[in-house]
């Protein structure tokens, strides 16, 4: 997997501190989001934990990185070891201090696995693909609203403007037992991979985030105008972005 990634993370305009935080690792192939949630610093502190324990975890347990290591069901089980981990250590945290209550975090992950991406998210952090034109979410989000809109007791439209839509449904650092959902995809030339907190897509619609990954071809280009976008919209929470763009041309 030939890519060129980037990621850009902005407190937005109107918090007072950045609870998001993400990590960019080429050599291992490993790129994430992590959207803490919880009062008194408590969200850095979890997404912190969630971003350090998954390096980590990955580094410690062999794993030989992007270009080498291509057996997809090993990676699967490095990916959910590491996030198992992570969730360990948050509920610890959280166990520790009763400020602490509350505590938790998101998290969207992009493994590279040879020509494979394995892509695993708990939380409302989300994974997108473009790909010779066609947008797509390659993650569901364990939210209330989102469990509505599947039931069809609410429209995605209606969603995107609930008052509950902030409720996220699975978080580490909630139960010991939380479940990463993993998906994969071949990686092909052109494709683009983008990763993201709620920050993003609660002030665009996919249309926007679309169109502005069409407009910025560069990776580094489209995550300062995807964080430009949400704060002219109105920053109303942190937004971070990680664009992964394989190289080579789309297979027509
Ligand atoms: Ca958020």
């Amino acid at each position: 997997m030939n890519a060129k990634a980037y990621g850009l993370t902005d407190v937005g305009r109107r918090r007072e501190a950045n609870e998001d935080e993400f990590l960019l690792d080429d050599g291992l192939g490993l790129y994430a989001v992590a959207d803490g949630m919880g009062g008194h610093a408590a969200g850095e502190v979890a997404s912190h934990l969630a971003i350090s324990t998954l390096r980590e975890s990955l580094t410690s347990s062999g794993w030989e990185g992007a270009e080498t290591e291509t057996d997809v069901a090993r990676a699967q089980e490095a990916l959910r070891q590491a996030v198992d981990e992570a969730n360990r250590k948050i509920c610890e945290t959280v166990m520790s201090r009763e400020e602490w209550r509350g505590m938790g975090t998101t998290v969207v992950i992009l493994l590279a696995c040879g020509e494979r991406a394995l892509i695993g998210h708990v939380g409302d952090s989300r994974a997108y693909l473009l790909r010779n034109g066609d947008f797509r979410r390659l993650t569901s989000d364990h939210s209330w609203v989102n469990e509505q809109v599947k039931l069809g007791l609410l429209t995605e439209e209606q969603a995107h403007r609930h008052p509950m839509r902030n409720i996220v449904t699975r978080a580490l650092g909630n139960r010991l037992d939380v479940a990463l959902e993993l998906n994969n995809e071949t990686f092909r030339g052109g494709d683009v991979f983008l990763l993201c907190s709620d920050g993003l897509n609660s002030m665009l619609s996919d249309e926007e985030i679309r169109t502005t990954l069409e407009a910025n071809p560069d990776p580094r280009d489209a995550c300062r105008a995807l964080v430009d976008a949400a704060n002219a919209r109105g920053g109303e929470d942190n937004t971070t972005v990680i664009v992964l763009k394989v190289n080579g041309n789309p297979r027509t």
